[in-house]
Order: structure tokens, then sequence, then C-alpha cells
């Protein structure tokens, strides 16, 4: 890829006051507090920011973008989006295997992935953000190939990318006390708090350098201890004093398994959610990606009502993430309840595809399920989630949504195709139909990153070849790595088998 993203120089594109005119228009309603639908609407923007929307504008404008079969939302806000091609991609049905990581790995120096194969995950999963109509996301890498905290590079490198595609990014150094690993009889973990903090040292020197500029305007830190699980107390409260001298948020992975509830139970006698408000380090600026174990309630085995009342009282946040728990057989139960416990709840993708059309359907669709209801969790709900709700745990009131003085983050989507199903409702009909393809075109700071389903600089054949190389490369790492010794097809088996020569009939012995 050599896109270097459109210009931010005023004087080589010209601040033009354009015009969107659309078939639909999600405008933000300042008096209702949300989202309202403007038929045969209009969005004008200059520069970065939007100046009308809503209906007919009577203003001048040098430009108008006729986007009359186009439905016209705000830019989505991904608050979890996996960068890298991880391991998700190769364990379809397969049962989820306890871990990958060999102890020598841990101890030596050798890297898993170059930065340039590390560049080609981050190139294909990102412009997929793009596809799917993400103007700004919180990122996050698989640790699985890594041991205390991100290669030195990696975040710098992210910020490149997500530059190069014209990205709003919020990125992290990731860091950790504690590693699991596989092939020890005698441990399961190594832990070393030092090398946390280490990490934690690095993360805050990346997220000064994103609030000197040093990565361009759309580039942003966030603090990023890696799970609940894996740090230690002091390096939590560390981190929350970190973010607040800062100023800047934090997120981790939270109560993903049954075993991280019983191991914070047994360490400190309190589940992950209550365990942190004892320390503390709650609060509007932090995200907990996950939450899907807790105290349990009637009926599943979510956080419990006094669980979701402390996340409640401190303003933290949930971030949802439900394509990867459908993977594994897992539901969140259930995000209606949580919303209605008062809590916000934002919405990441957090493996491949990085599409956060399928997420929203994926969210509305399992929040149904999880509380065997129709109107669990509707269209609505989960479009402000994968906009306002992303936009506030990020404290902006100027990204999420149309609206005067925002930012220009605009996504225009097909309303005249075949999968775009006319339901009368254009937000049902791109939350439960549309396809990533509806997705036309997308202005992040009124810059167009995506023109006609065109990214600048992108080849998608050529990005889809690369991307295949990286998959055969994480495959022959991870059968390097087991500990049982299983080789690619005992551990990656195809769904049918693969052969050479088809039987007939005539082959029976
Ligand atoms: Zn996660």
């Amino acid at each position: 890829m050599t896109a270097t993203g459109p210009s931010d120089d005023p004087a080589v594109r010209g601040v033009e006051t354009v015009r969107i005119r659309g078939r639909h228009v999600v405008a933000y309603d300042a008096v209702r507090a949300g989202h309202v639908v403007v038929e045969g609407g209009e969005v004008v923007f200059r520069g970065d920011r939007i100046l009308h929307a809503g209906g007919p504008y009577d203003g001048r404008v040098d430009r108008e973008i006729d986007a009359r079969t186009q439905l016209v939302i705000p830019g989505l806000v991904d608050a979890h989006a996996l960068m890298d091609v991880g391991v998700h991609l190769l364990l379809w049905d397969r049962e989820r295997d306890p871990g990958y990581r060999p102890r020598s790995f841990v101890e030596g120096s050798e890297r898993a992935f170059t930065p340039e194969r590390t560049r080609d995950g981050a190139e294909a999963m990102l412009s997929m953000l793009v596809r799917s109509g993400v103007t700004t996301f919180c990122g996050v890498n698989a640790m699985v190939f890594k041991r205390w905290h991100d290669e030195p590079w990696e975040s710098e490198l992210y910020a490149d990318v997500a530059n190069g595609l014209g990205l709003r990014a919020y990125l992290s150094h990731h860091f950790r006390a504690s590693v699991p690993i596989v092939d020890d009889a005698t441990a399961t973990t190594l832990v070393d708090e030092r090398r946390g903090f280490a990490g934690l040292e690095r993360n805050v020197a990346f997220v000064q350098r994103a609030q000197r500029g040093d990565f361009g305007p759309r580039i942003h830190g966030l603090l990023f201890p890696y799970t609940q699980d894996t740090v230690t107390p002091d390096l939590l409260r560390a981190t929350r004093a970190a973010a607040d001298a800062l100023g800047v948020g934090w997120r981790m992975h939270f109560a993903q398994s049954v075993a991280e509830v019983e191991g914070t139970l047994a360490r400190h006698g309190r589940t992950p959610v209550e365990h942190l408000d004892d320390l503390g380090v709650l609060g509007r600026d932090v995200m907990l990606t996950h939450c899907l174990h807790g105290r349990g309630h009637a009926g599943g085995n979510g956080l419990s009502d006094d669980e979701l009342a402390i996340l409640a009282r401190s303003g933290t946040n949930v971030g949802h993430t439900p394509w990867i728990y459908l993977w594994g057989g897992r539901v969140l139960d259930a995000f209606g309840r949580y919303r209605r416990a008062g809590i916000n709840v934002a919405i990441g993708t957090d493996t491949y595809p990085g599409d956060m059309i399928q997420e929203m359907r994926m969210a509305s669709l399992m929040g149904k399920v999880a509380e065997r209801s129709p109107t669990a969790v509707t269209a609505a709900d989960v479009f402000d989630a994968a906009t306002l709700g992303g936009a506030r745990f990020l404290g902006r009131e100027d990204i999420g949504r149309l609206a005067p003085g925002a930012k220009a983050d605009i996504v225009l989507v097909r309303e005249d195709t075949a999968t775009f199903a006319p339901t009368l409702d254009p937000i049902r009909s791109l939350v439960y139909y549309a396809s990533i393809r509806d997705v036309s075109t997308v202005f992040v700071d009124g810059r167009p990153i995506m023109e006609d389903g065109v990214i600048p600089g992108v080849d998608e054949v050529e990005l889809s070849g690369r991307m295949g190389a990286l998959v055969v490369d994480v495959a022959d790492l991870l059968v390097a790595w087991d500990a049982r010794g299983r080789d690619l097809d005992a551990r990656f088996g195809p769904s049918y088998p693969s052969v050479q020569k088809v039987s007939t009939i005539d082959d029976v012995p």
C-alpha cells in the first residue's frame, strides 16, 4: 500500500463548503439528545467541521455531492478494533486451545513477526474498518505472539498505517505483568511486575508523543493494561494515576472467562468488577471490554445486578464484541440488561473481519437471543452503541454524530442495492440487511478516505494475497509452538478432506 492519505493542507485541497444531499440523513437532535432521521436531508461541511445536518440548507455552497440514493450516517466509532490478523482465522470449528506460548519464546529475544508482516496485517484490518464505515477506532492487537508488552516499534507502525488510510485512531502500547505459557509442568504463567511497569512507562511515552502531535492530528493515545488477570493491583493503581496525570482514558480485556472470575475470587475474595471497584480505578474514562462473567444472575452467567450497579455508579463503559463470542459459542448475557442498568455500552470488532455493520447486527440478534425477546435490543440501540457509545467513552461530543460543530466524519451507504433491503426504516435496513459493500463513501475530517468503494492506494486483491501469506506464517508458528507436537492438519484441519484424487464408486475395494 502506498496511501499517504488526503492532504491536511487547506491550500492543497481548498477549504470549500460542501453539501451532501442524501435520501435519508441521520442527524443529531440536541433537544432529544439522540439521533433522528431526516428524509431528503442534507449535511453541509467546511474543512473538518459540519456546518449543518438536517433539512434543506439555504446557505451558499461551493460543491455538491448528490447522494439522493444513499443513507448519510455519522462515521462509526469502533471501541475495540483488532489491528492484526490474529489466530482466530484459524480457529473456526475448533475447541478453544489453552494457550500457545512456549516458555523458551518468553525468555528468548526472537520476535514472532517482522514489522513488514505486522504492517500487512494492519493494512488488511484497518482498510476493512474503512469499508464498513468506521472513521474512529480504538486499537488492540493480539498478545498471543508477545512477551510482556508490545514491540517498541509497534504503536508507531499502527499510527502510520492509520494515518495512511486517513482514520482517526486511539492507540496504546499494551502491557502486562504476567504471561501465560503452555509447555511447563511447574508453571502456567511467568510473573514479573517490573516488566509490567516498564510496559506502562512505554505506553505513557507513546501517549505523550501523541499529545505533542508527533503522529498527526488524528492519532491519540490511551493506556492499555492487557487483561485484568495479567496485571497486579499496584500496576492498575499506577495506570489509574498515569491516566489522571495525562488526561486520557484506559482500557482492558476484562471478565472474559469463568476461570478469570474464579482466579480473582481466589486471589482477592472479589469478582473482577468488585476488585477494580475496591482499587478505586474505575471511572468514565475506563472501557472494560467483554464483561462476560461475574457473580452471575438468574438465567445466565453475566455480571450480577450489584456488579452492573458498580459500573453504572462509576460511569465505567462496557465494550461489546459479539462476533468473537459467537465464534466460541458464547453470548453476552445481556446487552439489553447492561443498558437498562444505565451503563454505556460501545461496540468493537475484536476479530476478523473488522466489519462494524456485522457487529451491530450480531449485537442486536445476540441481545434478542439472550433475553428470548425480539424487543430486547433494537437496531437503534446498537446504532447508538456504534456511534454515541464509543464517542462517550472517548469523552468526545464531536464524533459519532452529525451536528453543527461536529467533525465532518461522514459515511454514505447505498440504499439502492439488492442487499440494502427496504424496511420503511433505513436504520433497520442498515443493521439487519446491509452489506459492507453497500458502504460507498467515507469522510474523516471532511476528507474522502474512500470514494465509491475505492480506498486510494489500497489494492484489495494484492492485499488479500499478502494476508493469505500471513495466515500461513501464523499457522506455521503455532504448529512450531505446539506443546503437544500436533501437525498442521491435527491442529487446524480443513472442513472437508483435502485430496488430489476424488474417488469414484469403482474405487470401492
Ligand atoms: Zn478482547
